[in-house]
């Protein structure tokens, strides 16, 4: 099996660890992608495609994330412990989607990935570079809905509610657009662990 193309996305933030997404063709007929290729304490290495792993609520059945505080659905407290844990001890967040099976598929993947990464670095640099892969528009901002562009009654009445809702409740210092306390509390915890399934293992 051969690697017959990798198509590189550069994401050109020095702050952030995450460096590219790349996807993999495999003998002309077989498309991998949302590899991403990540800064690591001893040099890059390439993370597989992965997605993070749900469970069911008690109360409600809704799906949640296996970090989650609350229910994002039905509010309920969750016990933040309940994920299983990997033979090292870390709790188990994400399971890769694609992945090899053996050290030598994984360090070939990793070599011509990582190779490919510099030059499309390289070929980053001059004019009218364009990257070849896909997003599929997530990199895009949504475009407004139409009573956002118009400003109709509609969306002016909304903005009037929310303000009068505001001033008898003052204490609940509400904004047009706050995540749910839900939402806002499941956002803490391990912020490597969030960002990045395991890598390749
Ligand atoms: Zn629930």
């Amino acid at each position: 099996m051969e690697i017959s193309e990798i198509r590189i996305k550069l994401m050109n933030d020095p702050n952030e660890r995450l460096q590219a997404f790349c996807s993999l063709t495999f003998d002309g007929s077989f498309v991998i992608r949302d590899l991403k290729i990540i800064q690591g304490s001893k040099g890059s290495f390439v993370a597989m495609p992965s997605r993070k792993l749900m469970d069911h609520c008690p109360r409600c059945s809704a799906k949640n994330h296996l970090r989650a505080q609350f229910c994002n659905e039905c509010g309920v407290r969750l016990n933040q412990e309940r994920a299983l844990k990997t033979d090292d001890g870390r709790a188990k967040l994400y399971a890769d989607i694609a992945h090899p099976i053996n050290s030598d598929c994984r360090e070939t993947i990793q070599e011509q990935v990582l190779i490919a990464y510099v030059s499309e670095l390289e070929r980053s640099k001059l004019p009218g570079y364009v990257s070849l892969y896909d997003d599929y528009g997530e990199d895009h901002i949504a475009q407004l809905g139409e009573d956002e562009i118009v400003g109709t009654e509609l969306s002016r009445s909304h903005r009037l509610d929310t303000a009068q809702f505001r001033q008898s409740m003052p204490h609940l210092n509400v904004t047009d657009h706050a995540p749910s306390q839900f939402a806002m509390a499941n956002r803490t915890g391990n912020e490597e662990e969030e960002k990045f399934g395991a890598g390749l293992i």
